[in-house]
């Protein structure tokens, strides 16, 4: 079906625009060849139909993802070939009953698979299995399940951390030390293999294009456990806009947010096609006080001092107030935070002069730099502490 497709393919020259030379473009064709081969494969063939348009749609797939990679100079113009025998087998010819996959072969003749002995729960929506000669691949789709309430959270994202902030949950932080620990790992190996490189070219090559590859699995699959459980607790994500906040970094005396672009942007992706997720401007999220707006010129160190109302707050807590405030349209109001994030929150005082205070919530300037909740990323273990 590759070779019928390929050989029905028009080719036409395009001049590249300011040079000499022709691209040659394909065009694949459409539904008259599909039908046409439809009609020619059927003509002799005891099985059921849907072996055949499973084949057609695969083919075309095939091709298609060719021509793609053709037109961004991935492929050179060869058809291509499939290795290894397989089929897919259409929702058609398909029937779960109880703990067995029913597949359709000929017209009343069934194979019968058993999933008794299955590790996976089937209380999703089956995909499309593919037959190989020595296995099937049976596709799952689970819904993701939703959080309860309707909880909202505003993250503001650093190098060793991801800090949330939410009425009902009060200050969130998720671990990124890991992720840390993951690209250093692989730094230390692009090293090493640099240094082999020197001396063997093509295995340093090699050696570079696997771990490559193997680091960036890695992290987003790290990034999915992340994001996975950011959007277990809550339903909607504020996150500052990144695109304008690199227009911004000029501005800005030191960058402070030094976690990987690359990482905080699949970050945001992956909870936007998980979940909710809002961008509220970047300006001065971490300079303005929460509790009463002032602008701190001048921030050093992990802790907000407030010039204004006496505030003393995590600095990264205080961003994260202010981008939920954002996300909600919010000023910055007093006897919200009285309400909503004294009521709730551990990590700060209001009062930093007077830290023995009996009804301070922090009582020593450690104590001002706990988060309520720690949520540790690294193979998904949730650790909830509450502050004293
Ligand atoms: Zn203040």
């Amino acid at each position: 079906m590759l070779s019928d497709i390929w050989r029905q393919i028009v080719w036409t020259q395009k001049k590249i625009r300011g040079k000499k030379q022709y691209r040659i473009l394909p065009t694949i064709p459409d539904y008259s060849l599909k039908k046409a081969m439809r009609h020619f494969y059927l003509q002799q063939w005891n099985y059921t139909r849907h072996w055949v348009d499973s084949a057609i749609k695969t083919a075309f797939s095939i091709i298609k993802s060719w021509k793609k990679n053709y037109m961004s100079g991935r492929r050179t113009r060869t058809q291509p070939v499939v290795k290894r025998f397989f089929a897919r087998v259409k929702q058609t010819q398909l029937k779960l009953e109880g703990e067995r996959l029913r597949i359709s072969i000929k017209p009343r003749t069934f194979v019968y698979i058993d999933l008794s002995k299955r590790y996976f729960s089937l209380n999703g929506v089956l995909g499309e299995p593919v037959l190989t000669t020595t296995h099937i691949h049976l596709p799952m789709h689970y819904h993701r399940p939703k959080p309860k309430q309707e909880i909202k959270i505003g993250w503001d994202a650093n190098k060793y951390s991801l800090d949330g902030f939410s009425p009902q949950l009060g200050w969130i932080r998720i671990d990124l030390k890991p992720l840390h620990t993951l690209h250093t790992t692989y730094d230390n190996k692009r090293r090493r293999i640099n240094k082999l490189a020197s001396k063997k070219k093509r295995t340093g090559k090699k050696l570079r294009n696997k771990y490559r590859h193997r680091e960036r699995n890695r992290v987003t699959q790290l990034l999915h456990q992340i994001t996975n459980e950011m959007v277990s607790i809550a339903s909607k994500h504020g996150f500052e806009d990144l695109d304008k906040l690199r227009m911004t970094k000029k501005r800005r005396r030191r960058w402070n947010r030094e976690l990987s672009h690359t990482d905080w942007r699949k970050i945001m992706s992956q909870v936007e096609y998980k979940s909710c997720a809002n961008f509220v401007l970047p300006y001065y999220t971490s300079k303005k006080c929460s509790r009463c707006g002032w602008l701190h010129k001048d921030l050093k160190g992990t802790l907000f001092e407030c010039g204004q109302c006496g505030l003393r707050i995590d600095r990264q807590l205080n961003a994260a107030i202010n981008i939920y405030l954002r996300m909600e349209g919010l000023p910055h109001d007093k006897l919200w935070f009285e309400q909503q994030v004294t009521a709730v929150v551990g990590g700060f005082t209001q009062t930093g002069v007077e830290w023995k205070e009996i009804d301070e919530l922090a009582r020593s300037p450690h104590d001002t730099l706990k988060p309520k909740f720690a949520v540790a990323t690294p193979f998904l273990h949730v650790k909830v502490r509450i502050a004293t």
